[in-house]
């Protein structure tokens, strides 16, 4: 995969990038909180397919654009794209063959939609909005989901893409069948907006962990866990091994802790440390996980923190559009 970093990294390689990454991510973040101006529009997202996310979330935020739409335009960039594989269309399959996608999405109101282990269409993101707008409810599941989704006009199409199906094939031989966490490619988009009115909307969408059962969720449909916003204070979104973000409620918090006056940055380091101290509660080992935040307050700073090294995002404001790799624990 020469689009995303793989979450599971050499130690080699974690060494070797150890340097550039502490003082890229904390320049990055230094120089945000040390500004008292508000930054908007901006708007951040998680990975190397942040950046044309990005570009086509500016489209909308640079005339000023609602946060909210911006967020879904970014979003469906990579869930269109067949190439980018761990989301939308081209994402990989469950254990099964199946490509299931979950999704969610918020607004300035604290209107929420979310769809999970929805099949067959291009744009869950679209589908969780149409949740939020049409729907008394805020979360519909499989094949609710699928039928609510083609009640609406949305088109039922295969997903599974040749290159997704040979490696679930692949899979197969070796893996005998058997979900085993922590060597699957996988990776979310979480994008968090502050529009020219000073409002904020987030999105989340993924195909989740690769080769999970059939049924898996993870935290990127889970409002709180892979996606919290609160207008007055802030908003956060996740990626990584969902588990462990759920086990924490994990964007909620990085918002509270917001809330309670810390930096995104900071924010982000202490939901961080949550989910290492629950890993050692349960004697897991800390290498095998991965989890990332990124976080955005209402005056457009921001930051973001992860377990272990390989985890960038991308910022785009009035300046321009860039990656940045977030600092993170794991220090070998
Ligand atoms: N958080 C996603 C999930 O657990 C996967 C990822 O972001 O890598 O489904």
């Amino acid at each position: 995969m020469t689009s995303r970093r793989n979450f599971i990294k050499t130690s080699a390689l974690a060494s070797a990038a150890l340097l550039t990454n502490v003082s890229e991510s904390k320049a990055s973040a230094n120089k945000k909180e040390s500004s008292s101006a508000i930054t908007k529009p901006i708007v951040l997202s998680t990975w190397n397919f942040g950046l044309k996310a990005n570009d086509a979330a500016w489209e909308v935020l640079k005339t000023n654009g609602r946060a909210l739409d911006a967020v879904e335009a970014g979003v469906k960039i990579p869930e269109g794209d067949p190439t980018e594989r761990s989301v939308g269309y081209g994402g990989r399959p469950d254990r099964d063959g199946r490509v299931t996608l979950d999704a969610c999405i918020m607004d300035e109101f604290a209107n929420i939609g979310s769809v999970a282990c929805l099949e067959f269409i291009k744009h869950p993101i679209s589908v969780a909005r149409a949740v939020m707008e049409k729907t008394p409810h805020v979360m519909l599941v499989a094949d609710g989901a699928l039928q609510f989704a083609l009640s609406q006009g949305f088109v039922k199409e295969n997903l599974l893409v040749e290159e997704s199906e040979k490696e679930w094939k692949e899979w197969l031989k070796t893996s005998n069948y058997k979900p085993i966490a922590n060597i699957e490619n996988h990776d979310t988009i979480g994008m968090i907006a502050l529009d020219a009115a000073g409002n904020l909307s987030g999105a989340c969408t993924t195909s989740g962990m690769a080769f999970k059962m059939h049924g898996r969720v993870g935290d990127s449909p889970i409002i709180g866990a892979g996606l919290y916003v609160d207008n007055e204070i802030g908003a956060a979104t996740a990626t990584g091994h969902g588990e462990e973000v759920i086990r924490i409620a994990g964007c909620h918090l990085v918002v509270e802790l917001m809330r309670q006056g810390k930096s995104p940055q900071d924010a982000c380091v202490e939901a961080v440390n949550r989910v290492v101290k629950l890993i050692s509660l349960r004697k897991k080992e800390l290498k095998d996980i991965q989890v990332g935040f990124i976080a955005l307050n209402k005056n457009g700073e921001y930051g973001a923190y992860c377990v272990q090294s390989g985890f960038n995002y991308a910022v785009h404001d009035a300046t321009g559009n860039r990656l940045i790799d977030s600092d993170f624990h794991l220090k070998m």
